[in-house]
């Protein structure tokens, strides 16, 4: 089922909101700047990577194909700097981080993509594109051996973050090998690094320019180009990311293949604790394992991390996750509801009420994602549906059939907010537990009390309790479920 919305996205180049026309029929090619894998991501990173993946499902829930590709970055100073502090090689520092990241990926229920390339993987491919720009005069050697681009040859720098080079004095021989550094230090940028044996310890690579290793930028541009194609749909990442990282990989890639690198270019916002970017260096951080062992779910901080808009800052608190808790509760509970009436046999019809509130909420949620993902409103469409519905429950006005409708709105909208349990509390059960209220079921048939309650205990211990309801006993999860 598609929609008959058109699906506008802002356009951090244009400043405008543009409806997405991919480039390659009805296929979105998509590159997403993942995370450096020099330590455990945290859930400022998780924010970037969860709008990134909301994005994807929703353009898949408006009938496209989507392939993507999110790099992982494990060659910049930060990584060659842990590996030599930690006196390993550097993919024995980066796997267990990269490791890390994938499982969190998973808690957070976000989508794989189809592409996750490391950057240590494609030193060839980075090598071709410096070879491509040094012979078209973009790139040049420095005084210190290593290469760099030369801004001044690329009139369009500066288009992404709408800064104009002229008024910003670069003078012409300031260059930075820095991966990371801001518009005060705007400088020809570091294609090729060159091997500094005291900085680097033993990690390089062999080049036509010597030995070193490739600038940060260069990685995502050529990852991009060659896994996706010279002209992407769309480029992803967190506001921070626009300068310098994306208006160089605009540069190089551009310079490199003479056409248009990425059509629409969207960033996300920050999350801020206390109007601060959460960040490493700040301190002010929290892994997704810090929130899991506080006792939060995967799912809770997933929502949390959603359910404002991308483009505006999410601030961080832990009364805001006390919160999101009632409200996942609100939504389980709803979809228990549904499933024991759609379970019930029930023939209370609503004479089509039911049909054209789901028919309305189907189409408000999409308007709402359509507008440049507006999730504050989609999810508002969400809990109007809930209460709506539920009005109808409470007047015994739903049949079986349409509980199973509602559910089937519910999965759909799911599919974009990756928020929602469907398997019911009992598939989320431990199967010793399952086994032990099986096992009581059949004791308290066989009437034996003692035995039953002895099962029970073991359930209770546990942080479940036994509900009774018209299809038979489950459990559920104690005050702290989903
Ligand atoms: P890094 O590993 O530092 O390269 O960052 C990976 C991604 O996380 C980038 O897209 C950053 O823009 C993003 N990011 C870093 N800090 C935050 C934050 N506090 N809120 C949202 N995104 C962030
Ligand atoms: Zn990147």
């Amino acid at each position: 089922m598609t929609t008959p919305h058109r699906l506008k996205l802002y356009n951090t180049e244009t400043r405008q909101k543009e409806e997405l026309k991919p480039s390659h029929g009805n296929q979105v090619l998509m590159y997403t700047c993942g995370p450096t894998v020099y330590n455990y991501a945290h859930i400022g990173n998780f924010r970037t990577y969860v709008f990134e993946d909301l994005l994807r499902r929703t353009i898949k829930f408006f009938g496209f194909k989507v392939d993507q590709a999110m790099n992982l970055t494990d060659i910049d100073d930060k990584t060659i700097a842990g590996a030599i502090r930690e006196k390993v090689s550097l993919s024995e520092y980066t796997r267990p981080y990269i490791d890390a990241f994938f499982a969190d990926l998973k808690t957070l229920q976000i989508e794989p993509v189809e592409h996750y390339p490391a950057a240590t993987e494609f030193i060839p491919d980075m090598i071709v594109v410096i070879q491509k720009l040094m012979a078209k005069g973009v790139a040049y050697e420095g005084g210190d051996g290593s290469i760099y681009f030369a801004i001044r040859k690329f009139p369009r720098y500066g288009c992404l973050s709408h800064f104009n080079i002229d008024e910003l004095k670069v003078g012409a021989s300031t260059r930075v090998t820095a991966d990371e550094y801001d518009k005060d230090h705007l400088a020809d940028f570091v294609l090729w690094k060159k091997y500094d044996p005291e900085r680097d310890g033993q990690i390089y690579w062999e080049s036509p320019f010597g030995k070193g290793r490739p600038g940060w930028h260069l990685e995502c541009s050529t990852m991009a180009m060659k896994i996706l194609s010279e002209t992407i749909d769309i480029h992803v990442g967190g506001v921070d990311n626009m300068f310098p990282h994306h208006e160089n990989e605009i540069a190089q890639s551009e310079a490199c293949s003479g056409k248009i690198f990425s059509k629409l270019w969207m960033h996300s916002e920050h999350l801020v604790v206390d109007n601060k970017k959460m960040s490493k260096s700040l301190g002010n951080f929290f892994t997704l394992r810090d929130l899991l062992s506080k006792g939060f779910t995967g799912i809770q901080v997933r929502y949390m991390l959603l359910h404002t808009h991308y483009k505006t800052q999410l601030n961080f608190t832990f009364e805001g996750m006390e919160g999101i808790k009632m409200s996942l509760q609100r939504l389980q509970d709803f979809i228990t509801r549904m499933q024991e009436i759609a379970a019930s046999g029930s023939q209370a019809g609503s004479s089509g009420k039911i049909t054209n509130v789901l028919e309305e909420k189907h189409s408000e949620f999409a308007s709402a994602l359509a507008d440049d993902l507006n999730i504050s409103i989609a999810l508002a469409v969400l809990f109007d549906l809930v209460r709506q519905i539920n009005v109808l429950a409470d007047a015994q006005e739903i049949s079986s059939v349409e509980a199973i409708k509602v559910l089937d709105l519910l999965r759909r909208f799911n599919d974009v907010l990756g928020i929602l349990n469907f398997e019911g509390q009992v598939a989320e059960i431990p199967q010793e537990l399952q086994e032990a209220l099986d096992k009581r079921l059949q004791a308290r048939k066989d009437k034996d009390w003692a035995l039953a309650d002895r099962l029970r205990d073991f359930i209770v211990d546990r942080g479940y309790v036994i509900e009774d309801t018209a299809t038979g006993a489950r459990l559920k999860k104690g005050a702290d479920g989903i």
